[in-house]
């Protein structure tokens, strides 16, 4: 057992020094990082085929484009809170549904559904806040933790057999751990730090970083007007809380800066 506590104390992440904001990184990450990107890469692969099948990839190229743009300004950002970002093969995409609703798998696999473009009329900023949170999730291998965690549920094996035998695991067994992991909700610190890193992603491409306050405002009063009916998507995988706004608007100080000194250039 020595040996496995030892394996679980690297794998577990230390604080993020740098200026800006401060977040840690999750724990418990028993997949390798690259078995986990590669099984996201078939993930994301198999849904935009699907959606490609249905005539639903892509189909407005200005919108496409437009988010493209906006994750070229946010990409070269992120290696500043995870380095082997560098080597992803980012993609980002779009989808023609109407769910609210966008995701970055690990890797850099991003994709947003016209929904929440359309329903939130996202400005650029707001765009930059989404995409920036959903990236900080993969760069904080939030998703990684879930599947950790998930092989570790549906599984059933031991934590001392995923640390030793991961050699062992069926590529199902990985899929099946990716499709849950992107549609389970993130937990309340998840949430809030990749809020925060989101703002700095934000902030040093360019964007005011206070748009991620504007879009909460934005879902609570969607979610509102559903009343009985569906909630959007996103507030499922993104679980909303109270104070959220405010811990948003209490850090602007740390990443306002930030965005001013690129706004000068
Ligand atoms: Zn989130």
């Amino acid at each position: 057992m020595r040996t496995l506590a030892l394996a679980l104390c690297l794998a577990a992440g230390s604080a993020l020094a740098q200026s800006g904001v401060e977040v840690s990184k999750s724990r418990l990450l028993l997949l390798p990082a690259a078995t986990v990107e590669r099984s996201a890469a078939q993930q994301y692969g198999a849904m935009m085929r699907e959606a490609a099948q249905k005539g639903a990839l892509n189909t407005d190229r200005q919108q496409v484009e437009r988010l493209r743009n906006i994750a070229r300004q946010l990409i070269p950002q992120s290696t500043r809170f995870n380095p082997n970002a560098e080597k992803w093969r980012w993609e980002v995409n779009l989808i023609s549904s109407k769910s609210v609703n966008a995701f970055c798998m690990p890797g850099g696999k991003i994709a947003f559904f016209t929904g929440i473009i359309d329903q939130l009329q996202l400005t650029d900023a707001e765009v930059a806040a989404i995409m920036g949170h959903e990236i900080a999730h993969a760069l904080l291998e939030h998703g990684r933790a879930r599947m950790s965690q998930q092989l570790l549920k549906s599984a059933g094996v031991s934590i001392a057999a995923a640390v030793f035998n991961l050699g062992q695991l069926s590529a199902e067994l990985l899929n099946q751990a990716a499709g849950l992991a992107i549609s389970l909700p993130y937990a309340r610190k998840q949430e809030t730090d990749s809020d925060l890193v989101g703002m700095e992603l934000a902030a040093r491409a360019g964007y005011d970083p206070r748009a991620a306050a504007d879009v909460w405002r934005k879902m609570t009063k969607l979610t509102q007007a559903a009343g009985k009916g569906q909630p959007p998507q996103f507030l499922s995988t993104h679980p909303g809380h109270e104070s959220r706004i405010r811990d948003i608007e209490a850090n602007l100080p740390k990443v306002l800066p930030l965005h001013d000194a690129v706004r000068r250039k």
